[in-house]
């Protein structure tokens, strides 16, 4: 789970909030325009990735073929705290409970074996066992496997339920996870002079529209203990 950094509420939902102060909050009366202005927001606080998986989103991603894609999203904007909990109903429009999700589809236009982060997630939420997705938070709980898989340290019940909950270790999203960790490993066969301090940086880059590379916390947190054998 990578969380988010978050920043300073989108202005166009806080001044759409102040016109419709006094009313029902109901998420589907939302504006269209203040909406993209939100996912806009969202986008360049994830620097482009998904809250849970860490995958990235492409917020323009084009659903090429209508027929086999139907009712799949490239993502989504995610309530932390679900939108239909009724106890929950005062953060719908709260910029600390929004964030963006992928959908049922991959930047590559390919679906996930199975339901993944926010659509996993859906309704399920339990106060006592979940971790907020805060990037601080999330960084240091969760670790991986070089073959993709997530993992925690045993006994970390927040860690443990959001794996479950978010479906981490899909075998498609795990696919995904080990492929960037081997073409990593391949570039450092390639560059032996390079640390992988330097490495890690090098990957932590964002690109020129401020998206950051898929699984960079994955890649980090590889990078941040060194294995001798990772190179043999
Ligand atoms: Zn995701």
């Amino acid at each position: 789970m990578r969380g988010s950094a978050k920043g300073d509420p989108t202005l166009e939902l806080s001044e759409w909030r102040e016109a419709n102060a006094g009313r029902r909050p109901v998420w589907k009366t939302l504006d269209s325009v203040v909406k993209r202005a939100l996912v806009r927001d969202l986008w360049s606080e994830q620097s482009g990735l998904c809250v849970y998986c860490g995958g990235r989103i492409n917020i323009n991603l084009p659903i090429v073929n209508p027929e086999r894609f139907a009712g799949k999203f490239a993502f989504h904007i995610e309530h932390f705290r679900p939108r239909h909990v009724p106890e929950y109903r005062d953060l719908i429009f709260e910029h600390s409970n929004l964030f963006l999700s992928c959908g049922g589809l991959y930047e590559s236009g390919d679906e996930p074996s199975g339901e993944i982060c926010g659509a996993s997630k859906a309704g399920a939420f339990d106060e006592e066992r979940c971790l907020e997705p805060e990037l601080d938070v999330c960084s240091g709980r969760f670790s991986f496997h070089e073959d993709g898989e997530i993992f925690c340290r045993e006994g970390d019940v927040q860690a443990e339920y959001m794996i479950k909950i978010l479906n981490l270790n899909d075998e498609n999203l795990k696919s995904y996870r080990r492929a960037t960790w081997e073409s990593v490993v391949d570039e450092m066969v390639q560059q032996p002079g390079r640390s992988y301090l330097e490495f890690s940086e090098g990957y932590s880059q964002v690109d020129e529209g401020g998206a950051a590379k898929s699984y960079v916390h994955m890649v980090k947190s590889l990078l941040a203990i060194p294995d001798p054998e990772v190179l043999t």
